[in-house]
């Protein structure tokens, strides 16, 4: 039976680790001996209480509370949140727990009201892989009170929400609103009686062996790699923002690449996975998926007069469906290798993900690609091995160029002077496909690479970089 590859065990260490280093300063203060200076948090604009807890390591809970805040949904921009410190972890009392089959440091966090970053903290795990069943690990002894007992009933209390529950329980809040016949989930109220489900003994119904998503949490405009494994071949499917994801089968492990949009809120999803057996029976799991915020930027752009005329209603909605025709393809072949290489020689000149108010008008629309900065007929060569699907002038997008690279992962390239491919045409990575120019809706010479996973704009920038966690991975390796 295959394990999680290495390349994902890499991906979601980067993450702790990112997420880790990202932790403030208080701890350090702590451990330094000296009395640690409350923090003051100010909210952003995009920022929730999920978002801020989970930066500095708190739960919800425990953030909303030191804040008197009665409800984690209403938190306004320009809001002073204190912090609470964390403290120093060896003051924190602990006992141990024995790892089961289908423990995750996440699950775990969750049913010790704590955070994944301070479970990995105190027990000195620089990657979650390292945690196995039969592992003894140290947890924060504050035991979950006799009320906490699964199988049994919970009386809702005057701050309680169905969130907020179904967190403690480690319980997913769909299940939750099922078991308890909720009619509307947003309506609990003091006092009502809601059942809580035993979860069993942690162990995924056959014929789901493994169920790998990373990296959790997922920041909006990422990419999320799911990968599964079972006891047999199977039919798999899957739903996630409430659209179905397609998966890909490769050495007997089941892969489906999912993008964030930029505007997904962030929260927790129900990842739901089916399996149908070679007799035709259907098996199906439910989990859960915590997107957080992108940290995006925010522009002010203004359209000179003439150029502005572009963004007709039929000019953009003539690009949507020229587009839109090769944006969903799903290819089961995959021909891409990690990392991707980068486009085109220029510098990054406009981020991806960028918030964007056009002549004064409200943020709804967003950069959905990558700009390189670049003169007129400078190359741009293909980032992985594809097939030419699109290769046409384009109102916006001028001359525009779109490859297909297999499992749903495309790209995307406009404002070219010339195209040196044709549709149909196989190509391979660092090969000439086009030059750089300033056609379409550009004020200037660039390059506008886009970056389509699951038909949704991801930031391909991930994908270039030299440290980006896949490209040791086995199963993407070159030649695969
Ligand atoms: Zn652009």
């Amino acid at each position: 039976m295959r394990k999680i590859t290495p390349g994902i065990r890499s991906l979601l260490a980067l993450a702790l680790t990112l997420t880790i280093a990202a932790i403030p300063s208080t701890l350090a203060l702590a451990q330094s001996g000296e009395p640690p200076a409350p923090t003051v948090h100010i909210v952003q604009q995009g920022e929730t209480l999920f978002s801020i807890a989970t930066r500095y390591g708190l739960t919800v809970d425990r953030l909303a509370h030191a804040n008197g805040i009665p409800d984690p949904r209403q938190i306004y921009i320009g809001q002073r949140l204190t912090i609470p410190a964390n403290g120093d972890l060896d003051a924190v009392e602990t006992t141990t727990y024995l790892v089961q089959a289908g423990d995750t440091l996440y699950s775990l966090a969750r049913r010790y009201q704590t955070t994944w970053q301070v479970l990995a903290r105190l027990n000195n795990l620089l990657s979650p892989d390292t945690l196995y069943a039969g592992q003894v690990i140290r947890v924060p002894s504050a035991p979950l009170s006799a009320d906490l007992a699964r199988g049994a009933s919970y009386i809702v209390g005057p701050d309680d929400t169905l969130f907020r529950i179904a967190l403690r329980y480690d319980i997913p809040p769909w299940t939750l609103t099922t078991i308890s016949g909720l009619a509307d989930p947003l309506l609990l109220h003091q006092g009502q009686e809601l059942v809580i489900p035993d979860a069993g003994n942690g162990l995924l119904p056959v014929p789901f062996v493994n169920i790998a998503v990373q990296p959790l949490p997922v920041s909006q405009g990422n990419t999320l790699i799911i990968a599964v494994h079972t006891t047999e071949p199977v039919t798999l499917t899957g739903r996630l923002f409430e659209r179905g994801i397609p998966f890909a089968e490769e050495d007997g492990v089941y892969y489906s690449l999912v993008g964030v949009h930029v505007f997904t809120e962030p929260g927790l999803y129900e990842l739901e996975l089916t399996a149908t057996d070679q007799r035709g029976h259907t098996t199906t799991v439910d989990t859960g998926v915590v997107v957080q915020s992108g940290d995006f930027e925010y522009q002010q752009i203004d359209l000179p007069a003439n150029r502005a005329g572009l963004l007709s209603p039929a000019a953009i909605a003539r690009d949507k469906e020229r587009l839109d025709a090769v944006r969903y393809l799903f290819t089961p072949e995959r021909r891409w290798t990690v990392p991707f290489q980068r486009p085109c020689a220029g510098p990054v000149s406009a981020y991806f993900g960028a918030h964007r108010s056009y002549n004064g008008g409200p943020y709804t629309s967003y950069h959905s690609g990558t700009d390189f900065r670049a003169s007129t007929g400078t190359p741009v060569y293909a980032p992985a091995d594809g097939i030419v699907v699109l290769a046409e002038p384009l109102a916006l997008w001028g001359n525009g160029l779109v490859i297909d690279h297999g499992w749903g992962v495309l790209t995307g390239y406009g404002h070219l002077s010339s195209i040196e491919v044709a549709v149909g045409q196989h190509v391979t990575r660092g090969q000439l496909i086009a030059r750089v120019g300033n056609t379409g809706l550009s004020t200037g010479s660039h390059l506008h690479w886009e970056m389509w996973v699951g038909s949704v704009s991801v930031n391909g920038l991930q994908w270039l970089e030299g440290d980006y966690p896949w490209i040791e991975s086995d199963w993407l390796a070159v030649g695969g």
